[in-house]
């Protein structure tokens, strides 16, 4: 069919069915009908690729000219960019359909979609179940088939949380494969952008678009980009897989347990020869990420003070007025609660016992993974602790929001690729099963997700 009949079709799906998910915050019917009429003429005249006409959406943290963009925040609710991220005008470039942007956590500090501030999204698959996140709208979008895919982040898990605990295929690249330009700043040592779709193909080839240098970005590698869909069908005989004994401890789920083993016996079946590794610092790194990202969010954040862009209050009496409501009124409580914390961290006297201290830890979990790394190609574990769990649930205890990316969350601070693809369910409710590579192994990963679907 054609892009125009395509695109139609998903806009009707979202019309239908988000005013019950609220998996979007902005849809842009319009203009994703005269991207489509384009990418039409563009089949038509042989200069399509292979995502020309197809339709997907950004997560609403992505910059897109002349499109809302407002990270999930008061603070941005009325901020209209004049500018593409470098990932937008790629996606927009290869003739990508934006239908409009995904709903997410503010600032993509969370787990579960609920801080949003244009309410919470809710997971397809259960009543009342959050979707993860903070990309939970672009991970609930996709399993409820209203986009065959989207952009999504992840600092400390968000792509791949969201992904497990809505049954879809999440992508996390190498810090440094995918530009941040354009891309608003939570912890921008961790952050880093990635694919939210049902299949690893799908995901390869959304890559494949994303990944590579951009001048504008320092952090960005200038590393040849591999055509991540000429691997995906590599056998994996021989394929050494590592199981990181403290991601299998006593503590685990038993349910999970059962699920994830089930999956490793699988990847047995194909040929891939399993073997346990440690990661000795892996307890360390919940603790150690919450002093970096939120000290590094407090820094971030400090550009929203009411003068440049977003949101003003009303009336300043003076500048420290303006300053201090104007933050006061914008931010909600989780993004308040990073920029005390992370301020705190890095103050005159407290600098070296938290910052500095979790910078060790972090190069410690760092120098676990290469050695694990030097034994195996490829790391498993479960995504999330346990499946998607009740609106409201944690919503007042932080700390357990917090443990949901137990582990996620030493892959960014190492930095690594990683993904989480759909390894059954649990009660009705789906589960992922991480898989972890060394660095810029993304088509290791993308070849060993496509072998398991
Ligand atoms: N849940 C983690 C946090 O709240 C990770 C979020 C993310 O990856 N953006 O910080």
């Amino acid at each position: 069919c054609s892009s125009v009949e395509l695109t139609q079709q998903f806009l009707d799906r979202i019309e239908q069915q988000d005013r019950h998910l609220n998996s979007f915050i902005t849809v842009t019917p319009e203009a994703a009908l005269a991207d489509a009429k384009a990418a039409d003429e563009r089949r038509a005249n042989g200069s399509a690729t292979p995502l020309t006409g197809i339709p997907f959406a950004h997560k609403d943290i992505f910059c897109t000219n002349g499109v809302a963009t407002t990270c999930g925040s008061k603070m941005l609710a009325n901020f209209v960019p004049p500018y593409d991220a470098t990932v937008t005008s790629r996606l927009r470039d290869t003739g990508a359909v934006c239908l409009g942007k995904t709903n997410m956590d503010e600032f993509a500090m969370g787990s579960s979609t609920e801080s949003s501030y244009f309410g919470a999204t809710l997971n397809p698959w259960g009543d009342q179940r959050v979707p993860g996140g903070s990309s939970g709208g672009s991970s609930a979008a996709v399993a409820a088939r209203l986009i065959p895919g989207a952009t999504a982040t992840d600092t400390g898990g968000s792509i791949r949380q969201p992904a497990a605990l809505c049954g879809v295929t999440g992508l996390k690249p190498t810090y440094g494969r995918v530009s941040r330009y354009g891309m608003i700043a939570f912890a921008s040592s961790l952050d880093q952008a990635g694919t939210m779709t049902r299949t690893a193909e799908d995901s390869a080839l959304m890559l494949n678009t994303m990944a590579g240098h951009d001048p504008r970005d320092a952090t960005s590698v200038s590393r040849a980009v591999p055509d991540y869909t000429a691997t995906l069908n590599e056998p994996l005989k021989g394929l050494r897989v590592g199981l990181p004994s403290q991601y299998f401890s006593d503590d685990l789920n038993p349910a999970m347990a059962e699920q994830v083993n089930a999956a490793i016996r699988e990847y047995e079946k194909l040929g891939a020869e399993v073997r346990e590794v440690s990661l000795p610092n892996a307890d360390l790194a919940i603790a150690a990420y919450y002093v970096i990202a939120p000290a590094e969010a407090s820094a971030n954040l400090s550009r929203f003070d009411g003068v440049r862009y977003g949101y003003r209050c009303e009336n300043p009496s003076d500048l420290m007025d303006l300053y201090t409501r104007t933050r006061a009124e914008g931010f909600g409580s989780e993004v308040k609660r990073r920029i005390l914390v992370g301020t705190y961290a890095l103050s005159a006297g407290y600098y070296d016992a938290y910052y500095l201290k979790a910078q060790k830890v972090r190069r410690l979990i760092q120098q676990d993974f290469v050695n694990a790394f030097s034994e195996v190609d490829l790391l498993m574990s479960p995504a999330t602790p346990s499946p998607a769990f009740r609106i409201g649930e944690k919503t007042d205890d932080p700390v357990q929001m917090y443990l949901e990316d137990t582990f996620t969350i030493a892959i960014n601070l190492a930095g690594l690729p990683a993904m989480s693809i759909p390894a059954g369910q649990i009660d009705g409710m789906p589960v992922g099963l991480q898989l972890i590579g060394n660095y810029f192994e993304e088509g290791r990963l993308l070849n060993a997700a496509h072998q398991f679907q």
